[in-house]
C-alpha cells in the first residue's frame, strides 16, 4: 500500500510547536488557518495511491510503492516518467503548491547522487545522509527545509551579527549528537511537512563553521518553534470567495531552533564551511531541486493562461486584435518554460551512475522567470480590468433576495451568466491580486534565492568556452590586411569550439 492522505493526516498530529496571532496551535490538521491546506498535502498521496503507475515506483528496500520523487533517474526515460509524477502531483494544486513534498525530495535526491562529494569530506556523515534518505523515501516522508539565515544586516557575515545565535548554529556536542541554537527562513509548508533538512547555502568564510551544519529532525522535535507568518487561508472568507487562498496557502514560517538536540545519525554536515557549500553545488541538489520547481511552475504558468483566456472571454474583448496579441506574448512565455524543461531532459547529462537535467538551462529558466513572473502577473491584471474588483463583497450577498437581484442585473459577460463572472473573477483576483497571490509573486521571484544569485549560478554554469570559441574563430579567419581564409582553404574551428 502507498501512503494515503488519511496516513498524511495522522503523521501531522505530532505535537509540533506552530504559533500563530500570539498563541500555539494545537493542531493544524483542524485549525482554520492550516487545516485546508494539509488537507491538499493530503490529497496528494490520494492521487498517488489512485495512480500507483504514473506516481509510483517499488522501493528498492522494501518493494513498497513510494512516490517517483525519490527516483535517482538512471536514463532519460527515467528522468521523465518522473518528471510525468510531478506534473501528477502538480496539477492536484495547479502549481500553487510550491513546496510540494517532491521539491526536497529532489534535493536530497540530488545530494545523494552526489554522495561522493559528502564521503571525500566526512564517512560518517555521507552515511548519514544516504541512510536518512533511505529512511525518508521508504516513508514517503514530506520534508520542508530552511536553508536561509533570517535577513538582519546583509551587510555584515553570519558571525557578526548582534546576535551570535541568529542563525542557526552549533552551541554543544555530546556522544549522542548536537545541540543547535538559532533561526532559518523560510519553512515554507512547516505546518504540513512531516520533517524539516536544515543546512546552509549562502557562503561561510573560516572561523564560521558552528553554521556550517546540516542535519533532519521531525517537525515535533522538542524546541523546533514553527512561527507562521499570517494565515491567508484564516483570511479567506469561504471557498467561492477565495477559492486558492482557502485552499492551497501551503505557509511560510521562520523556524527557531530553541536548543534542540539532533542525534549523530541526523547529522549530515557538521561544521565544514566547504562541505557546506558542496552540499548543493557541487552534488546536483541545487539544480535538481530546482529543475522540480520549473516542472510546478510550468503547470502553474498553463493555469495562469487559462485565467488570462477566460477573463477576456469574459468581458468580451478577445476578438480585439490587441487583446489576442497579449494572449499571445503570455502563451509564448508559459510555452518557453515547457520548452525549457524538455530542453533540460533532453540536453541532460550524466552525473556519476544518474541521468541529470541540464544544469544551465535549469539556471537559465530560473533567472528569466524571475523576471517574468511579475511581468505575466501584470499583463493578466491589464488584460483584466476593473471586473476583478466590480464584485459582490462575498458569496452572502448572493444570499440576500435584493442584492441578489441587483447582482444579476449587473454582473454581466457575453461569455456567462452572472454567477460565472462573479465566480471567475473572484478565482482571477485571488490568482493575480489578492495577498495570496502577491506573496506568490514573492516567491517565484525569490524561493531559488535573490535574483543576483542565480544570475551568478547561470554565469558559472554556461558554456562560456562554446561562445569564445565562435569568437576567437571568426577573428582568427582576418587580419589587418582583410581576410586571410577562402573558400576552399578556411581555417578549422579553434579546437574549444569544436570540443563544445
Ligand atoms: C515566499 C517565500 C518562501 C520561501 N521559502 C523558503 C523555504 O521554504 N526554505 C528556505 O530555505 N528559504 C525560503 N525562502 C527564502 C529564500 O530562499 C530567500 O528569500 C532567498 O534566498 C533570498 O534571500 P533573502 O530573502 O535573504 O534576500 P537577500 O539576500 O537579503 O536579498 C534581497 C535583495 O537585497 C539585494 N542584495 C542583498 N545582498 C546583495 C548582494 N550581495 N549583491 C547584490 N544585491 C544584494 C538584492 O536586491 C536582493 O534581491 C522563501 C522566500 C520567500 C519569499
Amino acid at each position: 500500500m502507498s501512503k494515503t492522505g488519511a496516513d498524511h493526516l495522522k503523521s501531522l498530529r505530532d505535537g509540533r510547536e506552530v504559533f500563530l496571532n500570539g498563541e500555539r496551535v494545537a493542531d493544524v490538521t483542524t485549525h482554520p488557518a492550516f487545516r485546508n491546506a494539509c488537507r491538499s498535502a493530503a490529497k496528494l498521496y490520494d492521487f498517488q495511491a489512485a495512480n500507483l503507475d504514473l506516481m509510483t515506483f517499488p522501493s528498492p528496500t522494501t518493494g513498497k510503492p513510494v512516490n517517483r520523487c525519490w527516483q535517482l533517474p538512471k536514463t532519460y526515460d527515467d528522468l521523465v516518467k518522473r518528471r510525468n509524477a510531478l506534473v501528477g502531483w502538480s496539477r492536484t494544486n495547479y502549481g500553487f503548491l510550491g513546496r510540494s513534498p517532491d521539491h526536497i525530495s529532489s534535493s536530497l535526491c540530488g545530494q545523494v547522487m552526489g554522495i561522493d562529494v559528502f564521503k571525500r569530506y566526512s564517512e560518517p556523515r555521507a552515511k548519514a545522509l544516504l541512510d536518512y534518505y533511505t529512511y525518508a523515501r521508504d516513508n514517503d516522508l514530506f520534508l520542508t527545509y530552511v536553508i536561509i539565515n533570517p535577513q538582519a544586516d546583509r551587510a555584515k557575515d553570519t558571525s557578526k551579527q548582534q546576535d551570535e545565535f541568529l542563525a542557526t548554529a552549533v552551541v554543544d556536542e555530546d556522544s549522542a549528537g548536537i545541540t543547535v541554537r538559532g533561526a532559518k527562513m523560510l519553512g515554507t509548508s512547516s505546518i504540513m511537512a512531516n520533517e524539516v533538512l536544515v543546512a546552509n547555502i549562502q557562503p561561510l568564510k573560516p572561523g564560521e563553521e558552528k553554521y556550517a551544519i546540516s542535519f533532519a529532525l521531525p517537525m515535533g522535535t522538542k524546541g523546533i518553534k514553527i512561527m507562521s507568518r499570517k494565515s491567508y487561508e484564516a483570511a479567506a472568507t469561504s471557498v467561492f470567495d477565495n477559492p486558492l487562498s482557502s485552499t492551497y496557502d501551503e505557509n511560510d514560517a521562520l523556524v527557531y531552533f530553541d536548543d534542540v538536540k539532533v542525534p549523530w545519525e541526523r547529522v549530515f554536515i557538521y561544521k565544514d564551511v566547504n562541505m557546506a557549500r558542496a552540499q548543493f553545488q557541487d552534488t546536483w541538489a541545487h539544480a535538481y531541486q530546482n529543475y522540480q520547481c520549473q516542472v510546478r511552475l510550468m503547470v502553474k504558468l498553463q493555469f495562469l493562461m487559462g485565467i488570462a483566456r477566460r477573463v477576456c472571454e469574459t468581458n468580451g474583448t478577445l476578438e480585439i486584435p490587441s487583446v489576442r496579441e497579449a494572449l499571445g506574448r503570455l502563451a509564448a512565455y508559459a510555452s518557453m518554460v515547457e520548452g525549457m524543461v524538455y530542453g533540460m531532459e533532453s540536453g541532460g547529462t550524466r552525473f556519476n551512475d544518474y541521468f541529470v537535467p541540464a544544469r544551465h538551462l535549469m539556471y537559465a529558466a530560473q533567472v528569466i522567470t524571475q523576471e517574468m513572473y511579475p511581468n505575466i502577473i501584470t499583463a493578466i491584471r491589464e488584460l483584466s480590468g476593473g471586473g476583478l474588483i466590480m464584485l459582490p463583497s462575498s458569496v452572502k450577498d448572493f444570499d440576500n433576495p435584493e442584492l441578489n437581484r441587483l447582482i444579476h442585473k449587473t454582473q454581466k459577460s457575453p461569455a456567462t451568466d452572472s454567477m460565472g463572472r462573479v465566480k471567475l473573477m473572484k478565482l482571477a483576483w485571488d490568482a493575480i491580486g489578492s495577498e495570496f497571490a502577491s506573496r506568490h509573486t514573492q516567491y517565484e521571484m525569490f524561493y531559488a534565492g535573490a535574483p543576483f544569485v542565480t544570475r551568478a549560478h547561470m554565469f558559472r554554469t554556461f558554456n562560456w568556452q562554446n561562445s569564445l570559441g565562435l569568437v576567437d574563430d571568426l577573428m582568427s579567419r582576418y587580419d589587418v590586411r582583410g581576410r586571410t581564409d577562402t573558400a576552399s582553404g578556411a581555417k578549422p574551428a579553434s579546437d574549444a569550439a569544436a570540443a563544445q
